[in-house]
């Protein structure tokens, strides 16, 4: 994601690498540049002027502190203005009502379903509600059915009436049906159009009014660009909605949505989505996102994720086994199981600063622990929870048994053995740690 707009800001800051000082010409140099390159990433053309003029003024208002250098001033600047452009703050969405209605808009093909399955289940397991969701789209059963199995896999019930025509009547029933049961939660999934129609637009309108949602979340893909925008604007006069949800931002989007469209309709972006799996689904938070677009990264997002997989028992447990040095193979696997259920590892690999653009173009996919898995499953359970039984005539046949060679299955060994010892004297298993070699 934004990986050619990365690359060509920080092309256009090497001009003012090795200036002593800002000037209105240096500044205006690499301002053409930035300019460029939001126009090459689809950000409309007003949005970029604007951007520019106001990080110009600032730079040459700046001019004063000599002891920073000016091109980090600049990546400073620019950072501090690409926040502020996607909306400064963190927008929250608003989840009091009993229940809580949210009512989803877009056109068809933007990801409403899905991101309604996401939701559900992101509001479900963070939140700890009891979502309902209900299927409006009265024109194509397949959506119907394609919400019934998202609802399933998530573990939400989904209302629907099959031979009902009347979606707002669907809604409202879903509502009541909320209140018997005690849902405290609604997600209104609707019927979309393949472009802005009049039909579509009074049906969702009418929706809004009968049933009053605390929210309503306008949908778009991240990759139609400017027609992003341009939908937005008219869905916002219409609906006058709350929020926007960015979808398909793992996609090679040039990044112009995410940036102008905040500008363009004056309405927070709320969440992200980064993939068809369910939990592809992340809060928009603008200061992290002019991290990753200037190439530093998302730590923060980055160890969130891995607090949502953190488990404390599990963790207790591994904590006694490695003071103990009994941490084995076993564990092994369960760690691997973990780093996975994370997500894509190219993905969170470009969350660390840095390394995003270093790994754009190497493959790393979600194989990579396959050989190590494959040797690993190749054991004995005895020989999984005690490695020491592993002699040479064993070894050879894990490879065998692994389709690997006898040096991958020494390798993992040797690194075993090593990430061991670290561990024991990490957790305080060993009070003497040694000096580390200079
Ligand atoms: P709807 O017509 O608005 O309900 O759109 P759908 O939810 O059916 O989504 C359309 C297509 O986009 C489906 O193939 C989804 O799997 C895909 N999709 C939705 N969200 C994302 C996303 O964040 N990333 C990617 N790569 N695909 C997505």
């Amino acid at each position: 994601m934004f990986d050619n707009l990365s690359e060509r800001l920080e092309r256009s800051f090497k001009i003012l690498k090795g200036e002593g000082k800002i000037t209105e010409i240096n500044v205006a140099e690499t301002l053409k540049d930035v300019r460029k390159a939001l126009l090459d990433a689809d950000v409309n053309y007003k949005v970029a002027k604007n951007f520019t003029d106001t990080v110009k003024e600032k730079a040459l208002g700046q001019n004063v502190l000599t002891a920073v250098k000016p091109s980090q001033l600049m990546v400073k600047i620019v950072h501090d203005e690409l926040a502020k452009l996607m909306g400064g703050e963190t927008a929250e969405i608003n989840l009091k009502g009993q229940p809580a209605v949210i009512l989803m808009s877009g056109l068809q093909g933007s990801g409403k379903t899905t991101f309604t399955g996401k939701l559900a289940r992101m509001l479900k397991t963070k939140k700890g509600k009891n979502p309902l969701v209900v299927a409006c789209d009265v024109y194509r059963p397949a959506a119907i059915e394609q919400l019934r199995v998202l609802a399933e896999q998530v573990g939400v019930p989904m209302y629907c009436e099959l031979d009902s025509k009347d979606p707002v009547s669907i809604a409202q029933n879903a509502i009541k049906e909320a209140k018997a049961k005690g849902y405290d939660l609604v997600i209104v999934d609707t019927a979309g159009r393949l472009a802005i129609d009049e039909q579509m637009m009074n049906e969702i309108s009418a929706i809004k009014e009968a049933i009053n949602p605390q929210e309503i979340l306008f949908v778009v893909d991240s990759m139609t660009g400017q027609d992003a925008v341009n939908t937005a604007k008219e869905f916002n006069e219409r609906l006058n909605f709350d929020g926007v949800v960015l979808t398909k931002l793992d996609g090679d989007t040039r990044g112009g949505a995410a940036l102008s469209i905040r500008t363009v309709v004056d309405k927070p972006i709320k969440f992200v989505g980064t993939g068809e799996k369910l939990d592809a689904l992340d809060q928009f938070h603008p200061e992290r996102m002019a991290d990753r677009i200037l190439g530093m990264g998302d730590i923060v997002s980055l160890v969130e994720r891995a607090q949502e997989q953190y488990d404390e028992e599990e963790a207790k447990r591994l904590h006694k086994k490695i003071a103990k040095n009994q941490f084995d193979f076993n564990d092994f696997l369960t760690q691997i199981a973990q780093i996975k259920k994370m997500g894509n590892l190219k993905e969170l690999a470009s969350m660390i600063p840095g390394v995003g653009k270093a790994i754009k173009d190497i493959d790393i996919d979600d194989n990579a622990f396959k050989s190590i898995e494959a040797i690993i499953y190749s054991m004995t359970p005895q020989e999984r929870s005690n490695p020491a039984l592993l002699n040479g005539s064993r070894r050879t046949r894990i490879a065998k048994g692994s389709g690997t060679n006898i040096q991958d299955v020494n390798r993992l060994l040797k690194q075993f053995e090593e990430t061991r010892k670290m561990m024991k004297m990490i957790t305080g298993g060993n009070k003497t740690i040694p000096k580390l070699k200079r």
